[in-house]
């Protein structure tokens, strides 16, 4: 990228960027409107007489990418979609993405709208991309094929790990299987089902999917070991209950199939996703239990979401069912957290929430990202500190804070050990907030830690080490994606 002399001793020598969360971007050219709507995370147009070009994130864009395109610096924005129009999306897109150093783009796929997919968007940037599967979308993908009476996808076309690549590769062939399963609006949704393995309810239970090692190390806690159990006892336990298990007629039927199909792609997933994401933090709140909901339970919120159609999931039991099928498989587990667009209620996405879900995961062997956490990026650095499995993503809070990213990342810096941060970008629709993303990174980061280097708190080889942990190499440590 232009302008490395700027980024302070550490920009130039950071490895290719591991961008843990990220999403697509749009494959046709946004409208002057468009393209403003997507500097904010706000669902509605600036104020009347007010432009979200006049925000940390718009002018970032004015700074950043017009030297990108020819411009100059800081350009009027009109100056700047007029270049943007006459070299079009994909060369826009391409000299956008190639300009930021990201060598891995984890893609959380679970964004509605016409988006490139994980090996499109590494494709277009020069690097190589992986998906990151959203449970929820999962979720509600699978009960509208219920509703229909759709059969399952075959194996061929399940899929997450229908490729049958290991789950700690990292290269770009990953993406093509990916890639395939668009639905014809062009949208890349994340794991189709797999087939309903022989009506093997059991398969619903979280523990089944487990990695034998994950099961064990469950087993030693004591918080996790109660509730899992074994399909086998849970059924029974229930059917003695009297529970909903066997709730008669077509949404108790329908529940059962859901409950079977999930657990089959989530398990799937997990053998070619980098990860999981929940957004129980908009569709709930992250005060949610924190232990897994037993079989009775589960099947009974299935049945009263599927006969009321199926749709959003906001069920508490559901929500949680999805997070602790995602723990078993071992998979990294991403958790939205902080600002995010009004859909959210801030104050129920305080990380601080999550501390009984972390403290009753902690032997699982699951690791749990707590992404963006602004402005609650101070507690979510406080629980990455305390917990060794918990994570503190420093994306979207350095991306919407310009200058200021400088301090938002000392703060994740004040408590969380150094392998506990990662980076992102949190770019969604625009190439631009790739950029975005990465430069006020790196100049946040060089700055914070150059300005440690010359008052003699740290030394340059330290300084440097922790950089590229941030940077890459605690993300590559997490997901297992292995050296660069
Ligand atoms: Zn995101």
């Amino acid at each position: 990228m232009e302008g490395s002399a700027a980024w302070g001793a550490l920009g130039p020598e950071l490895p290719p960027l591991v961008d843990h969360h990220c999403h697509g971007v749009l494959r046709e050219a946004p409208g002057p409107a468009g393209f403003e709507a997507l500097l904010s995370e706000s669902d509605r147009p600036a104020a009347r007489g007010t432009t979200y070009f006049d925000t940390q994130a718009g002018f970032a864009v004015r700074r950043w990418c017009p030297p990108l395109l020819g411009l100059p610096a800081h350009c009027p924005p009109e100056d700047y979609l007029a270049r943007r129009r006459e070299l079009g999306e994909p060369e826009t897109r391409r000299r956008l993405l190639r300009a930021t150093g990201i060598g891995t783009y984890l893609v959380d796929t679970g964004l509605p709208g016409v988006l490139t997919g994980p090996r499109e968007t590494a494709d277009a940037g020069g690097g190589s991309g992986l998906e990151i599967v959203r449970l929820e979308r999962l979720a509600e993908r699978l009960a509208a094929e219920v509703m229909r009476g759709a059969g399952g996808a075959s194996p061929a076309e399940a899929g997450p790990g229908a490729s049958g690549e290991g789950a700690g590769g990292t290269r770009s062939g990953r993406g093509a299987s990916r890639e395939a399963r668009r639905v014809p609006s062009g949208e890349v949704v994340p794991g189709a089902p797999g087939p309903v393995a022989g009506e093997g309810t059991g398969g619903a239970w979280p523990v089944r999917g487990a990695p034998r090692e994950a099961v064990s190390r469950q087993g030693a806690s004591e918080e996790a070991v109660s509730r899992p159990g074994t399909p086998r006892d849970a059924v029974s336990r229930h059917g003695a209950s009297g529970k909903a298990v066997s709730r008669p007629g077509a949404s108790g039927e329908a529940a059962e199939v859901w409950t079977a199909r999930i657990a089959e792609a989530v398990r799937e997933a997990a053998g070619s996703a980098a990860g999981f994401k929940s957004v129980a933090a908009y569709r709930h709140g992250l005060a949610l239990a924190p232990d897994p909901p037993d079989r009775g339970e589960v099947t009974a919120a299935a049945a009263r979401w599927l006969a009321s159609g199926g749709r959003r999931l906001t069920d508490p039991v559901l929500l949680r069912h999805l997070l602790w099928l995602a723990v078993a498989t071992g998979r990294p587990l991403q958790l939205h957290t902080g600002f995010g667009d009004p859909d959210l209620r801030l104050h129920q996405a305080d990380p601080a929430l999550v501390t009984d879900f972390l403290r009753a995961t902690a032997d699982t062997g699951t690791d749990v990202i707590l992404l963006h956490g602004y402005p609650y990026h101070r507690h979510a650095a406080y629980l990455a500190s305390v917990f060794p499995h918990a994570y503190a993503d420093v994306g979207l809070a350095v991306s919407h804070t310009g200058p200021r990213a400088e301090e938002v990342l000392a703060e994740f810096l004040e408590l969380a050990p150094f392998g506990k941060l990662l980076f992102s970008t949190d770019a969604h629709g625009l190439p631009e907030r790739y950029v975005i993303g990465a430069a006020l990174f790196r100049t946040a980061l060089g700055g914070v830690l150059s300005g440690w280097v010359r008052s003699g708190a740290w030394s340059a080889a330290d300084a440097g080490r922790v950089g590229a942990l941030i940077a890459a190499g605690n993300a590559r440590r997490v997901y297992g994606l292995g050296e660069d």
